[in-house]
């Protein structure tokens, strides 16, 4: 058997899964209007076919007041209750669990009437919660046990209780949000009662046997968070009033450490989960930076976890399990944790998705068919796909999906294009994955790769398709003395090394990339908790603790035109940490410059009137890319009645992203 560990089932109350997969709680949009329901259907069934053992739904407010934004997903009624059966029949009829998360946002709330235990604004949201009442705290505790019955009458198999990642219950639970001097606040032991009624009263209405998983913040992260003692006594209290699961959770939204993003390293949080299993006696779950069998696997073997919870990569592949139990690991679509489809469009108010996998949260309206049957029995269409970057391969993929008979041309020697660099960068080292998926979804599908091929119009000629995915090349910008830069595409391809000092010309996000490569060295685990200022929890409360100064390896210059924030345009959920590190490496960052002459020197430039010598080594150029796209101009310039498709960066060089690149590339295929 693969994976035994992970793939072996489990009792939690009254409820055998399949397997120890947990499908963490995600918030995709799809969750907050009614007429979504089929598509959540949808989306959940087919993560229950791919073989999940529990998925647990994005999160449900129990009262208005605690709707993550105006009219968010609540379940307050039975009207809303019987809306579910469609989610969990479809669930249930492909052999699944389900759990519905009761989530109260409290300040985190994007509203206006907002309430918390204390009327202190969060970092990250706009409006100052009221303080709740005395009366209001206990309603509210009960309006949680009335919103897991109603989940329990729509037929979900659990509730999960969302208690951690700064949310109501967890602002209850922190001196830094409850200033309270009434019976729900003051000690220690009266912050965590609202938690300790809320899963009391919650048990109270669904009864012995059915689970509640009670998630709980383990790191707080953030100033006069909860102490370890804390989180351990609250773990005891809560499998008292009865909670059947523990859930781990790691940092609130607004601490200032990056916790799920690439750049933390994999299994990075577990030994917390580790450390709280030896205190409780009911199951716990890990979570946190865990994207593939091995890793889960290992959690669950060498006793740090009962369960594992895994959210972002099942929205990756939904048949990430399937594969695993059938020995087909790498054939997973692993989850790179970009962030970039997923909580950056969650935090922007839009419906989810994956970078990796378009077709998550859209399984209803992106749909590869197959070629109609009447084709087989003829010779299948044939379709070129001309570049091997992610547009390419994801056009390539899709088309072979469908049943056409795809030839895939790339003129390097490896797959990938732009996004084999992107691999480079240390925090980045997960788009790997993604390179070995593709590689090894075309050899399943069978397409034919003809890689150090440059495709030419006459060669195509036989082709019923051609989409045309010829990617970018680095703009050279006409700078006196530009011969002497080393382009992006040099440095991270490993054919320039560039000296101790350098200049950044463009910082955009291959500018803030190259310079965190320029000064990236090599860390282990617990020097990259150190370098983020995250401590023993046992001594420092929140888990936080002064940051260790890195030692960058080189001396960098980040030189913009613009006189704009640098980074301010990347990942709404990630940009932060990229913009924290290069702070932390010492890169210089300089706005509102003119380029005036590269020398032996280093580089001249002219900042608000004033000329200024950057005396540097070498000055690497990320100045953005220009397409490359005269094949498809020959190509309908020869024929105009073929279907000929232009995508990707050869589409539009601007805003280039693997994201829409993937998007397009499938979306072709789909013909959508
Ligand atoms: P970019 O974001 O367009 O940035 C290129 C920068 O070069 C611009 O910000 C511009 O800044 C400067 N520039 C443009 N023309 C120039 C010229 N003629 N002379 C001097 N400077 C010039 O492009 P990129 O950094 O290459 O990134 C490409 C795409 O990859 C981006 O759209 C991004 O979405 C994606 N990416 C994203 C991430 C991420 O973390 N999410 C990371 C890497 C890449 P000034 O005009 O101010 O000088
Ligand atoms: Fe993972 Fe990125 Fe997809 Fe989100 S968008 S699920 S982080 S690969």
């Amino acid at each position: 058997m693969n994976y035994p560990h992970l793939l072996a089932p489990i009792t939690i109350g009254d409820l055998t899964l399949r397997n120890r997969v947990v499908m963490g709680s995600m918030h995709t949009g799809l969750e907050d209007y009614a007429w979504d329901v089929p598509k959540l259907a949808a989306y959940f069934a087919e993560r229950a076919r791919g073989g999940v053992g529990l998925i647990v739904t994005g999160g449900y407010a129990p009262t208005k007041r605690g709707w993550l934004k105006p009219f968010a997903s609540e379940l307050t009624t039975r009207l809303q209750a019987e809306r579910h059966r469609q989610v969990t029949g479809a669930v249930h009829d492909e052999g699944g669990a389900i759990a519905l998360q009761v989530l109260h946002a409290g300040r985190y709330g994007y509203t206006p009437f907002s309430q918390s235990a204390s009327d202190t604004k969060s970092p990250i949201t706009p409006f100052r919660p009221s303080a709740m009442s005395t009366r209001a705290v206990d309603r509210t505790a009960t309006a949680f046990a009335h919103s897991a019955g109603l989940a329990q009458r729509a037929g979900y198999d659990a509730v999960e209780i969302m208690g951690s990642e700064g949310y109501l219950i967890n602002q209850f639970l922190a001196a830094r949000t409850n200033d309270r001097d009434d019976e729900w606040g003051g000690t220690p032991t009266r912050r965590m009662r609202f938690s300790v009624e809320v899963v009391r009263r919650t048990r109270e209405v669904v009864g012995d046997g059915f689970p509640i998983i009670y998630r709980m913040s383990l790191l707080d992260l953030v100033e006069d968070g909860q102490t370890w003692d804390e989180v351990v006594e609250l773990a005891l209290l809560v499998e008292q009033a009865g909670a059947t699961v523990i859930n781990t959770g790691i940092g609130w939204h607004e601490a200032r450490v990056p916790t799920i993003i690439t750049q933390v390293p994999r299994g990075a949080w577990t030994w917390t989960t580790k450390r709280l299993r030896q205190e409780v006696s009911v199951p716990v779950c890990a979570s946190n930076r865990i994207n593939t069998p091995e890793v889960a696997d290992q959690l669950v073997a060498d006793g740090t976890a009962d369960l594992v919870s895994l959210a972002r990569p099942l929205l990756a592949d939904p048949e990430f399990v399937a594969k695993a139990a059938a020995g087909r690991a790498d054939e997973i679509n692993t989850c790179i944790a970009c962030n970039q489809a997923c909580l950056d469009h969650a935090f922007a108010n839009k419906r989810a998705s994956c970078l990796v996998n378009p077709r998550a949260c859209r399984e209803t309206e992106l749909v590869l068919l197959p070629l109609p049957s009447t084709v087989p029995a003829g010779p299948r269409p044939t379709v070129a796909v001309v570049g091997a970057g992610p547009a390419g391969l994801s056009a390539a993929t899709s088309y072979t999906e469908r049943g056409y008979a795809v030839t895939l041309f790339e003129k390097d020697v490896d797959l990938g294009g732009q996004f084999r660099l992107a691999q480079q960068i240390p925090g980045k080292e997960e788009f790997a994955e993604t390179m070995r998926y593709y590689r090894r979804r075309l050899e399943v599908l069978g397409a034919t790769v003809r890689l150090g091929t440059a495709a030419t119009v006459d060669g195509l000629d036989g082709f019923d398709e051609v989409v045309v995915a010829t990617g970018v090349e680095p703009r050279i910008p006409e700078i006196p003395g530009i011969e002497r830069a080393l382009s992006y595409a040099e440095v991270l391809g490993g054919n320039a090394v560039p000296g101790r000092r350098v200049a950044v010309i463009g910082a955009g996000g291959i500018g803030v990339d190259v310079s965190v490569w320029l000064t990236h060295t090599e860390e282990t685990l617990e020097e990259w908790l150190s370098h983020w200022g995250v401590g023993d929890p046992s001594l420092h409360v929140g888990g936080l603790t002064e940051r260790k100064q890195r030692t960058p390896a080189r001396e960098v210059y980040l030189v913009q035109r613009k006189t704009s924030m640098i980074g301010k345009d990347l990942g709404k959920t990630s940009g932060w940490a990229h913009r924290a590190v290069l702070k932390q490496s010492g890169v210089e960052q300089v706005s509102g410059a003119t380029y005036d002459l590269i020398d032996e020197s280093g580089l001249h430039l002219t900042v608000d009137g004033e000329r200024r010598l950057l005396e540097v080594d070498d000055v690497v150029i990320c100045a953005g890319q220009e397409s490359v796209r005269n094949l498809y101009d020959e190509l309908v310039a020869r024929d105009p009645h073929r279907k000929v498709h232009l995508i990707g960066g050869a589409d539009v060089a601007a805003e280039l992203d693997a994201k829409r690149a993937i998007e397009q590339g499938m979306r072709v295929a789909a013909g959508a």
